[in-house]
């Protein structure tokens, strides 16, 4: 499906004209999943904050552009793969480790901190995130708690979504933990 020339021209804005690709190596790349079978995306965009994923949001509604976000693309299930076509929001660049906090036991992390990143982190503060799949070096945070649900049996770490909002998850969790530590004294 052609998207709007105004739709492609409203992301460049949103995000720069690097991170719009529609080149088709990456239209075909960020199409599959580790199953290597998908369909092809109109366009793939890599955002870099909260501003930037809710602007690129706002225009697929706006436009009723199918979107799909994209982890690491490990996935077998195919839920990274863009059916419709429409948008690949990949999170790539938003892989940051924002804090550690020990004492509450929580870690804020960015959607595509990597698994195993995180797991090194943690235990250079003497921490423990137990999840440990084959794909620890190449799989992300977003990807394994939409795709697999592990992070309801292991409970050491909360995590912010890019389905919530970075910014008012982080509120969220800042609100939620001041309550924890309060009700600790
Ligand atoms: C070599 C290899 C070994 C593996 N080993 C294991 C294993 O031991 N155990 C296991 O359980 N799995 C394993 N897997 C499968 C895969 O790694 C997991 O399912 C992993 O959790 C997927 O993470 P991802 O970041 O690659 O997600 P992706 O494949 O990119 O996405 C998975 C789903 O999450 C959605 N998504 C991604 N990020 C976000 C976000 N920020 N917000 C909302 N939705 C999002 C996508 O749209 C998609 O529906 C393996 C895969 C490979 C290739």
């Amino acid at each position: 499906m052609p998207l709007p020339t105004e739709f492609a021209d409203a992301l460049r804005a949103a995000v720069g004209d690097d991170y719009v690709r529609t080149d088709a190596a990456s239209l075909t790349s960020y199409g599959v999943d580790a199953l290597k079978r998908g369909h092809d995306a109109d366009v793939v965009v890599l955002p870099d904050g909260a501003d930037q994923v809710s602007a690129i949001l706002k225009l697929c509604s706006a436009h009723l552009v199918p979107i799909v976000p994209r982890g690491g693309g490990t996935g077998y299930t195919g839920g990274a793969v863009p059916l419709r076509g429409g948008v690949v929001l990949s999170l790539e660049r938003m892989n940051r480790i924002l804090e550690i906090d020990e004492q509450n036991l929580v870690a804020v992390v960015e959607p595509n901190a990597i698994t195993g990143t995180i797991q090194d982190a943690v235990e250079r503060v003497g921490l423990f995130y137990p999840p440990d799949p084959a794909s620890l070096r190449t799989s992300v945070i977003g990807g394994m708690i939409t795709a697999t649900v592990l992070a309801i049996f292991y409970i050491p770490l909360f995590f912010v979504l890019v389905r919530r909002g970075v910014r008012d998850g982080l509120v969220y969790l800042r609100e939620r933990r001041r309550r924890r530590s309060e009700a600790a004294v």
